[in-house]
């Protein structure tokens, strides 16, 4: 599996032109790399991707509406975003949970939208500093995945699912996840996934990486701890960081 690298942009940049910008200089950078770069912008900036992309660039959302369409102001449906080129949607991450009250069952549902919308869901998963300390990571990435992704049929997700495993008190911080205990995290989840399903789709599933990657660390989370990507925040928007990420991690 080539590395899957994704570029979280969060609400970042102000401006379309600096979004035009941005997207210019990595996409030439990382246009011949063999890792998969998937831009996430702010909704607004996707016609920015409407032109022909290179092979390996792929477009991704960073939210849906689990609704196909109807009275939901200001929400954008998966129905919607599978008309765009949008191959992937980031769904849960924990500043969605943190400020716009997502929950498990949110998720549940934006990951059954997802997936019958012929997208890829790429399900964030990961304990806070508190449950950390607690001794309760196990607990929470358990409930996590369970809850996320209840009723998801094991042929639905095969080679369709994504999960990020995102430590809270990783991201944006500067203070990443150790490689070995990454790495733990990383088995733990496939062994979640086992139990959930089987054996041969936990290993079918990739998992990722997220929370204060950098162009010294992304290699070490790729090839020393396994993981099949990067879920990147902060580094995503400074073109000449990101492209090395990309660089590194293949
Ligand atoms: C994120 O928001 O998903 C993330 C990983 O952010 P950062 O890389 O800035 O820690």
């Amino acid at each position: 599996m080539k590395p899957i690298i994704i570029a979280n942009w969060k609400c970042n940049p102000t401006t379309i032109k600096e979004a035009r910008k941005l997207f210019g200089s990595v996409c030439k950078n990382v246009k011949k790399s063999k890792a998969e770069v998937v831009f996430c912008p702010p909704f607004i900036y996707f016609s920015i991707f409407s032109l022909k992309l290179p092979n390996n660039i792929k477009i991704g959302a960073q939210n849906c509406y689990f609704e196909k369409a109807g009275a939901f102001t200001g929400e954008v449906s998966a129905s919607e975003l599978s008309d765009l080129k949008c191959k992937y949607v980031i769904i849960g991450h924990s500043e969605r949970r943190k400020y716009f009250s997502e929950n498990d069952l949110t998720v549940n549902k934006k990951i059954a939208s997802v997936l019958d919308n012929k997208m890829i869901p790429i399900l964030c998963i990961g304990e806070s500093q508190e449950q950390r300390d607690r001794g309760s990571v196990q607990d929470i990435l358990n409930i996590q995945l369970r809850e996320g992704l209840r009723n998801i049929a094991g042929p639905k997700i095969k080679n369709n699912l994504l999960i990020a495993y995102e430590p809270i008190w990783a991201i944006g911080t500067g203070r990443p996840c150790d490689i070995e205990e990454s790495q733990k995290m990383r088995l733990l989840i496939k062994k979640i996934l086992s139990n959930l399903y089987n054996q041969n789709m936990a290993n079918n599933v990739g998992v990722l990486y997220g929370g204060s990657v950098n162009s010294a660390n992304a290699s070490d989370y790729v090839k020393e701890a396994g993981f099949e990507g990067l879920l990147v925040g902060g580094a995503s928007i400074k073109s000449q960081e990101f492209s090395q990420i990309v660089k590194n991690s293949v």
